[in-house]
């Protein structure tokens, strides 16, 4: 806080020459706060300008969600540059992505941020022979896979010390985030995010565009160790993820179609099917794959199944008895 006390008179100019003015006889303090404050403007537009910061967005991995993500920050005024084992040349120019069929040349291309959107089951062999030295040495990199653990462990692993890790869950695909994003969930993990602030603002920037699409954020871990998730919740999502998925693949191998009146419910299973059906089946085993719950949830699945059976059958039988016994 600093006071600043003026002498008692002052003078000024008129057509007549100078004149003497008497100061008000309190003395006049200005008070200034020393740190800006939240709620200044000045931050408000600073926030709003980082969140406006156009990137250089790099995707390893031009399959559905790959592709899926290149529309929207496209579409939202970002650069994107691709690669991936598949020649996606021709898919990539429809979307407005420059496209890389060599590791190499994408890498050398320099983008602030690289996502990684290949398989689950691939990304550690990808990873292990990516030409990660040709990136910037501050490149932020981000993963998109459907499992969160293994990736974090992943990257701490494999990354060069000077890299920022964020992991990203975005908890919906290009079925269910098809016509928008807005209030669909996105889970993210701060894994490692240096403190300069380019840095931080880079991180900023990139989460911003999530959020400027309505997506409802949810951390799951912080760098800093603080808002950690349980464990026990962190499997329950795992296992309702695998429940889900599974359920869906069961009733699109059912080939439910739609009929003339759908109940609600109905409509219910059928976008079930929508959003988990179209997804590879190599998604499907990462899901399996990385959740060490998976086997027993597929052993109460089917013990659900039996249960449920085994009481329609009951009755039924019991029904047909008392029939043939005339117990009625
Ligand atoms: P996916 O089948 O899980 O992955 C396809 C991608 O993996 C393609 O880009 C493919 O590249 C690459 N790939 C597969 N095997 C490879 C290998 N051996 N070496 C190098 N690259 C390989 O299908 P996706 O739906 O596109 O999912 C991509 C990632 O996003 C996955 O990690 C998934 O868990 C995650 N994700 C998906 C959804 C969704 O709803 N689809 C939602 C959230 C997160 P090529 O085509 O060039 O071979």
């Amino acid at each position: 806080m600093r006071a600043l006390y003026l002498s008692n008179t002052c003078s000024t100019r008129c057509s007549q020459g100078w004149i003497k003015l008497k100061r008000p006889r309190f003395a006049l303090r200005v008070r200034g706060l020393d740190a800006a404050q939240p709620f200044d403007s000045e931050n408000k537009l600073r926030a709003k300008f980082v969140q406006k910061r156009t990137l250089r967005i790099g995707i390893i991995g031009f399959g559905n969600f790959g592709q899926f993500l290149a529309k929207h920050f496209v579409r939202h005024g970002h650069v994107v540059i691709a690669t991936s084992r598949g020649d996606y040349s021709q898919a990539a120019e429809v979307i407005g992505v420059k496209f890389y069929p060599d590791a190499d040349d994408f890498c050398e291309d320099h983008p602030d941020v690289v996502i990684v959107c290949t398989s689950i089951l691939s990304t550690g062999d990808m990873l292990r022979t990516f030409p990660l030295q040709r990136l910037k040495r501050n490149t932020l990199f981000c993963d998109v896979l459907s499992v969160k653990q293994f990736p974090k462990q992943l990257f701490q692993q494999l990354l060069p010390p000077d890299f920022d890790i964020l992991c990203l869950h975005p908890m919906f695909g290009p079925d269910s985030g098809k016509h928008s994003w807005k209030d669909l969930p996105l889970v993210f993990d701060k894994v490692r995010i240096g403190t300069e602030l380019c840095r931080v603002e880079r991180c900023a920037s990139l989460l911003g565009i999530f959020e400027a699409a309505g997506c409802s954020k949810l951390v799951w871990t912080h760098c800093s160790g603080g808002g950690r998730q349980p464990p026990r919740s962190r499997e329950q999502a795992a296992s309702s993820q695998f429940i889900t998925h599974t359920v869906g693949r069961m009733l699109g191998t059912m080939e439910l179609t739609e009929t003339t009146i759908n109940t609600k419910g109905f409509e219910s299973l059928l976008s079930l099917v929508d959003n988990t059906y179209n997804d590879s089946f190599e998604l499907y085993y990462g899901l399996f794959m990385y959740n060490k719950n998976a086997t027993a949830e597929l052993s109460r699945l089917e013990l659900a199944l039996t249960t449920v059976k085994s009481e329609l059958f009951d009755r039924l039988h019991e029904r047909i008895r008392s029939d043939f016994f005339n117990e009625n």
